[in-house]
C-alpha cells in the first residue's frame, strides 16, 4: 500500500498508542480531583504542556488541549471576537481557510453582526498582503490566516501578516491555523501570532487530540462553559492520555522532520515536476512557498473520482481535494480563489506525503498516474 492522503489523516505511532494505553491505565484519575489520583493527573498535563512549548520553541503561550483543529479554531475565533467586540466588529480572513474558520467567521456574522472581509489569494494561492494592508481598520479586532493551505501546499505569509496587522490594527488579534505546517513547515519562533492551532491526528497523534496555543497576555471569551477547565476556555474533564500522546507524536513528528525533510521534499519536487508534464494535467500547487508534503494537481474533463479508483486499485490512497470537502463534489473553492476555471476547480486531486517516504517512489506514482489518464482522456 501507498498511503498518499497525509493531509487528510496520518497513521499513529505505534509509540503514540503505547503511550496512550499506559497513561489512559496508570493516570486515570481525574485531573480536578483533590486526592493525590487527581493531582498526579493534572501535573502530568502541566508537564505535557511544558513539553510541548519546549519542542515548539514557543515559550510565551499557554496551551488549551481540545479535541482537535475544529474545536481549537472555533474556541480561538469566536472567543477573540466575542472578547473583543466592545472595540469593533471587523473582522479579516481569506478566501481558502477551512470550513472550521470560515463558518465561524459565518456565524459571528450571523449571530452577532460582524463584518467579515476575505482577503483575496493571487494565481498561486498565496494571501494578497496589498489588499490586507488596504483592509485593516481600527475597528479590525481579529484576522485569521493558515499557515499551510490544504488544498494546495502554499505557504502563507504569515509572517509579514503578523507585521501588517501590528502597525494597521492596533485592536486586531492575529490567529494562525497551523495545521497543515505544524511539524512540516518550520515555524519562526519570534511570529508574532496570539493563537495557534494544530491537529494531532495530521502529525501521527491520535484522531480527537489538537491543542490551542494562546499568548500569555490574551484573554478570550469562553463559550464553552461548565467545570472551568484549560483556563476556563474548554470545560470538560481533560483528557491526559490524549494530551501526552499528544506531545509524543510531535517529539516523533519533529524528529522525523529532521531527519526526513530533504527526502520528503525531493519526492514532492520530483512529482511536481513530472506530473506537469504530463499530457492533460493541470498544476495546481505553486512552484515557490509551497510545503514539502502536499502536491495538488487537476485533469480537466475528467471525473477525478474514478482516477481515485483506478489508483486504489493499484494500492495508491490519495485525495480530490481536502477530506472534508471530497463528499461535496463541489468544485474547490480554493482553487476558485486562485482563478482557476471550473473545470479545474472540478478535478483536482491532492498527493500529500509523511516521513520516509523518498523520491524513490516517483516512478510507480507517476506511472500509474500516467497510464490511467491517457485511458480515462481516451488518448493512446
Ligand atoms: N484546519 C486545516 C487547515 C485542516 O486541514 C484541518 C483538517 N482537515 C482542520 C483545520 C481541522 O482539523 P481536525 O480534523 O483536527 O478538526
Amino acid at each position: 500500500m501507498m498511503y498518499l492522503d497525509n493531509s487528510a489523516t496520518t497513521k499513529p505511532y505505534p509509540e503514540v498508542l503505547q503511550v496512550y494505553q499506559q497513561v489512559s491505565e496508570r493516570y486515570f484519575g481525574n485531573p480536578s480531583s483533590l486526592h493525590q489520583l487527581g493531582i498526579d493527573a493534572s501535573r502530568l498535563l502541566n508537564e505535557t504542556r511544558k513539553q510541548m512549548l519546549h519542542y515548539t520553541g514557543l515559550k510565551q503561550y499557554e496551551i488549551i488541549f481540545t479535541s482537535g483543529a475544529t474545536e481549537a479554531n472555533n474556541i480561538a475565533i469566536k472567543g477573540a471576537a466575542l472578547a473583543k467586540m466592545n472595540r469593533g466588529k471587523h473582522i479579516v480572513t481569506t478566501e481558502i481557510e477551512h470550513p472550521s474558520v470560515i463558518e465561524s467567521f459565518e456565524q459571528l456574522k450571523a449571530l452577532f453582526g460582524f463584518d467579515i472581509t476575505y482577503i483575496q489569494v493571487n494565481e498561486h494561492g498565496h494571501a494578497d498582503m496589498t489588499h490586507l494592508k488596504e483592509v485593516l481598520r481600527p475597528d479590525t479586532v481579529l484576522v485569521s490566516m493558515m499557515h499551510v493551505n490544504n488544498e494546495t501546499g502554499a505557504i502563507q505569509p504569515i509572517e509579514e501578516a503578523a507585521g501588517i496587522i501590528r502597525e494597521h490594527a492596533e485592536n486586531a488579534l492575529f490567529h494562525v491555523d497551523g495545521v497543515q505546517g505544524m511539524c512540516k513547515v518550520a515555524l519562526n519562533k519570534q511570529l508574532d501570532v496570539d493563537l495557534l492551532t494544530m491537529s494531532g491526528h495530521k502529525i501521527h497523534g491520535l484522531k480527537g487530540t489538537g491543542a490551542l496555543f494562546l499568548k500569555k497576555d490574551v484573554t478570550l471569551a469562553p463559550f464553552i462553559t461548565g467545570g472551568e477547565q484549560e483556563l476556563g476556555l474548554r470545560s470538560g474533564t481533560e483528557n491526559p492520555a490524549g494530551a501526552v500522546s499528544l506531545a509524543k507524536a510531535m517529539k516523533q513528528s519533529f524528529e522525523q522532520l529532521d531527519k526526513y525533510h530533504n527526502e520528503m521534499l525531493n519526492l514532492k519536487t520530483q512529482l511536481q515536476k513530472q506530473l506537469g508534464e504530463i499530457e492533460g494535467i493541470v498544476m495546481n500547487t505553486p512552484r515557490a512557498q509551497s510545503a514539502p508534503h502536499i502536491v495538488n494537481f487537476s485533469v480537466p474533463g475528467i471525473q477525478i473520482e474514478v482516477l481515485l479508483h483506478m489508483l486504489e486499485k493499484e494500492g495508491i490512497y490519495v485525495s480530490t481535494t481536502s477530506a472534508c470537502s471530497a463528499k461535496k463534489k463541489e468544485p474547490s473553492r480554493v482553487l476558485l480563489a486562485m482563478g482557476k476555471p471550473e473545470e479545474v476547480a472540478k478535478s483536482s486531486m491532492r498527493i500529500s506525503l509523511t516521513y520516509g517516504q523518498g523520491p524513490e517512489l516517483t516512478p510507480q506514482i507517476i506511472t500509474s498516474i500516467a497510464q490511467s489518464v491517457k485511458k480515462l482522456k481516451g488518448m493512446r
